[in-house]
C-alpha cells in the first residue's frame, strides 16, 4: 500500500512553527531539534522538511538534493554534539522506527541520534 502523509503530525506541526521546538541545526531541506523525552544525555531527532512517513520512503522518493543534504546535515550534528568517534568522541546510536513492529509514534521520518552514556545492547529482547 502506498504511503500516505498525514499533515496533523506533530513534526509536521513543528515544520510549520505551531509548535516550538529546541532546534540544533536547521538547513533548506532538514531541521534537527532535541527530543522532548530524552532517553540519554544527548538525544537529538533529525528529519526531513518533506512529507515522508518513513525512512524507506524517504530513500524511495525524496530528490537527491534532500538526501544529500539529510545525510550531510546529520554529519554536521554529530560533529555539533562532540560525539564522533573518529574525532575524540564516545559515539552514538542512530535508531529510525519505521511503522508497527517497530512502534514508530511520529509518522514523519525522522533519525534518533542517542549519545553521551554508554547506551548498552542494541535490542532488548522481548520474547
Ligand atoms: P518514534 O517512536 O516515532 O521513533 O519517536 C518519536 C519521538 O518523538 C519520541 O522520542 C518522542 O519523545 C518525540 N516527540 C514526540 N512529540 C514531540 C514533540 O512535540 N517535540 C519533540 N521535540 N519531540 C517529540
Amino acid at each position: 500500500m502506498p504511503y500516505s502523509y498525514d499533515p496533523q503530525n506533530i513534526f509536521a506541526k513543528i515544520l510549520r512553527g505551531e509548535i516550538p521546538n529546541d532546534t540544533v541545526l536547521e538547513t533548506a531541506y532538514t531541521l534537527a531539534f532535541r527530543d522532548i523525552r530524552p532517553q540519554a544525555p544527548q538525544h537529538v531527532l533529525v528529519i526531513p522538511k518533506g512529507p515522508y512517513v518513513t525512512h524507506d520512503h524517504f530513500c524511495a522518493k525524496a530528490s537527491e538534493a534532500e538526501i544529500v543534504d539529510f545525510a550531510r546535515t546529520f554529519g554536521r550534528v554529530c560533529e555539533l554534539l562532540g560525539v564522533c568517534p573518529g574525532e575524540g568522541g564516545n559515539g552514538f546510536r542512530t535508531i529510525a522506527n519505521a511503522g508497527a513492529d517497530a512502534v514508530q509514534e511520529v509518522p514523519h521520518f525522522h533519525m534518533h541520534i542517542l549519545a553521551g552514556r554508554p547506551l548498552g545492547p542494541m535490542l532488548m529482547r522481548a520474547g
